[in-house]
């Protein structure tokens, strides 16, 4: 039903799956930057392709709706929440009585500013699992959210400016919903703020917040770029405490070579528990999994399922 080689290829319908290489066909599961190519034609769902008309210069889209089937060579194709960022979606291709779903990035714990993950029942299963190592269990979110609170305040408390490096789009404008409903005074980036008005378009209303000025980032919390971290006056900086959002923060070493105060894992992946939740709930015939370990893949065939690292 389908075949890879660096990218994901359904064969009989020539749709490539989130293919960083310009296809005539190809679906964009989110909107993260390396998922996206100016395909001939993009499937996609309606927040995707709100951020992709600002990534890409007029890219020829069809927009689907969660949960609507859309009829394309026979075959039947919907779009489920994959609850990674705003938009972020699983797709799930039926034909000739068998069906596969993609995940694309997921996470099925919620957040703030993504819709709900769903369970998709499914023959064949292909699953992103970068962080498929037992190790990588993260707290629960809303410890994670006090952590980030408690954080900020006590550096506004002892004096110190508090800065929080962040992807542009997902977890830039997660943090800012948790810092701006908590009420504490915070400014982002334009680079992150530009994304506000589809979040607003979506229904996901944000507290009180300013743009960024470089010269004048005291007395608030700051969201910046993950690039930001390399400029001048954050590195070893006494007047600032940096944090960085990562799942990678559950490994020790993560703060250093980040070069930051605090790695917080608040993760817009899902993290091992929930990898083998997702194929305990599934329970497909076969599994693939993508960006992972082979100690992954060994764990879920030792456990009886049909498993391969697709790499
Ligand atoms: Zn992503």
């Amino acid at each position: 039903m389908f075949s890879y080689d660096r990218d994901l290829l359904i064969d009989h319908l020539d749709l490539w799956l989130d293919s960083k290489r310009v296809k005539e066909f190809g679906f964009i599961s989110h909107g993260h930057t390396d998922h996206i190519a100016r395909h001939k034609k993009i499937i996609c769902s309606e927040p995707t392709a709100d951020f992709i008309k600002i990534r890409l210069k007029n890219p020829n889209y069809q927009p689907l709706k969660y949960n609507q089937p859309c009829q394309i060579n026979g075959a039947e194709i919907t779009l489920h929440p994959a609850g990674h960022i705003l938009g972020s979606s699983q797709i799930k291709i039926k034909s000739d009585g068998i069906s596969l779903l993609y995940t694309g990035d997921f996470r099925i714990s919620p957040a703030r500013t993504v819709e709900a993950f769903e369970y998709v029942e499914s023959d064949i299963l292909i699953m992103e699992t970068t962080f498929g190592l037992p190790h990588y269990k993260f707290p629960s979110r809303e410890s994670m959210e006090a952590e980030l609170l408690e954080l900020c305040s006590s550096a506004l408390k002892a004096g110190k400016t508090p800065v929080i490096f962040a992807y542009t789009l997902g977890k830039g404008q997660e943090a800012l919903k948790i810092i701006s409903d908590a009420g504490l005074p915070v400014a982002a980036d334009y680079s992150i703020l530009q994304f506000i008005p589809i979040f607003q378009k979506y229904g996901i209303e944000f507290g009180k917040f300013t743009t960024c000025k470089k010269t004048d980032l005291a007395e608030k919390v700051n969201i910046l770029p993950v690039q930001a971290r390399y400029q001048k006056g954050f590195r070893n900086s006494n007047d600032k405490f940096t944090i960085y959002l990562s799942g990678w923060g559950i490994d020790k070493s993560a703060q250093f070579r980040l070069g930051v105060n605090k790695v917080l894992p608040l993760s817009d992946h899902a993290d091992y528990d929930e990898l083998i939740q997702l194929v305990e709930t599934i329970k497909p015939q076969k599994v693939y999994c993508t960006h992972g370990f082979d100690q992954f893949v060994d764990s879920l065939n030792n456990a009886g399922y049909k498993a391969e690292l697709l790499k």
